[in-house]
């Protein structure tokens, strides 16, 4: 919780101040050059063991704070925050792809995520691989043949299907193709799932969702080696990445109740996925709570997960016009896209985050019209069982 802060550098100040300032004034020009010599790795920066800030894009004293705390709850060596996820993840993307090297990813994901892989990059000349949660770890290491893979990528658990990958397989995979394994932690956050644990070289995430957790802020987070987050600070820097001090500083306020939210919205999740499962108008839930343990996925589950969530997907009957009707119908559940605030918050991924793909890519990674995707805040189970009850009765 207090990571990252300490108050007698701070004229006693129990919690960090914000630091609302584009630039820092140096004592002299002396001091202009170390701290440049520090920023930009030149000759000498070794030497140089008192940097301090220059400007407020390259660096600032509330982002650390959030990634000190950030470093403590993904076991990184180091952390680093963005103005956004897609942020954060193209600048992991950017960083690591070159002309001619190939991005092999899981699917589903976040609709942004696969634009960027499947428009965007390709642009570039980089050749972007999917597999999908069928595909063995032999059906993978087939497609890579003749490429020069340089970063493995999976979303686990994906959304908005709840997918899960198995993140030792990654690593192993990553490991004998020589790049390296950047996982989407955003689903889980760290209270439930520590990718750098199981192999991963770099963990991204939406902090806009859990990490933030109040539906009011944007930002992204990426975790990993020093070496790694010391070249990311750079391309930060280049990219324009970097996100303003009063969001750095809500993001570090809200890393304090990281696992009281998280917990309170994991429990309320699990008894709706237990409802929602048992209701006559819903055809099927995807929560990880509900795996079987006789499902293989439960063995991945069980490794690597330490809770289920609280993001559910389900589906109605009557396709898109039962999803609207429901959707229409909510009185507490807030009919928004997004996810991981305090409030619940339900969208409708067909026509929403997964507008842009095709009926058939959508069908093919299980988005279908009449699912509905529902974050789960921490009001009142009762009062929730009681909207979704209601809503579902109107179809
Ligand atoms: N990754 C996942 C799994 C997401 O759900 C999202 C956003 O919904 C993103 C990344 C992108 O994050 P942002 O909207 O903060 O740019």
């Amino acid at each position: 919780m207090n990571a990252g802060h300490d108050a007698r550098e701070h004229q006693g100040s129990l919690k960090p101040p914000v630091y609302e300032t584009s630039t820092y004034v140096f004592e002299s020009a002396e001091e202009g050059k170390r701290f440049f010599q520090a920023a930009y790795g030149l000759d000498g920066a070794e030497a140089i063991d008192d940097a301090g800030y220059i400007y407020t894009r390259l660096d600032n004293p509330n982002a650390r704070v959030a990634e000190a705390r950030l470093s403590v709850w993904e076991n990184s060596e180091d952390a680093l925050v963005f103005n956004s996820g897609m942020a954060a993840i193209s600048t992991v993307l950017l960083s690591y792809l070159r002309p001619g090297r190939s991005v092999l990813y899981s699917t589903p994901l976040y609709g942004g995520t696969a634009t960027l892989l499947r428009a965007f990059l390709p642009g570039w000349g980089v050749d972007a691989v999917a597999f999908s949660p069928e595909s063995t770890e032999s059906d993978i290491r087939a497609m890579t043949q003749g490429k020069d893979v340089a970063i493995v990528y999976l979303e686990t658990p994906a959304n908005p299907t709840n997918d899960i990958f198995d993140i030792e397989m990654g690593a192993r995979l990553a490991g004998s193709l020589g790049a390296r394994l950047v996982v989407d932690n955003t689903l889980l956050s760290p209270v439930w799932q520590k990718p750098i644990d199981h192999g991963a070289d770099v963990v991204v995430h939406s902090a806009t969702k859990y990490l933030g957790g109040h539906s009011d802020l944007t930002a992204g987070a990426v975790c990993g080696s020093s070496e790694d987050i010391e070249e990311l600070r750079h391309q930060r820097y280049r990219l324009g990445a970097t996100p303003s001090p009063q969001t750095a500083w809500l993001l570090g306020r809200s890393l304090e109740t990281l696992r009281l939210r998280v917990e309170k919205q994991t429990s309320n999740a699990v008894e709706l996925a237990t409802f929602l499962s048992n209701h006559p108008k819903v055809a099927s839930v995807n929560h990880l709570s509900l795996l079987d343990p006789a499902d293989p996925r439960y063995q991945v589950y069980a490794r690597q997960c330490l809770g289920p969530g609280a993001m559910i997907s389900f589906e109605v009957g009557g396709g898109e016009d039962g999803a609207f009707g429901f959707l229409d119908a909510m009185r507490l559940i807030h009919l928004t896209v997004s996810l991981g605030g305090t409030e619940s918050l339900a969208s409708h991924p067909w026509t929403n985050s997964h507008s842009t793909w095709s009926p058939v890519e959508k069908l093919a990674i299980g988005v279908t019209p009449g699912l509905i995707r529902f974050s789960v805040g921490v009001e009142s189970v009762g009062d929730l069982i009681a909207d979704l009850d209601q809503a579902l009765a109107s179809i």
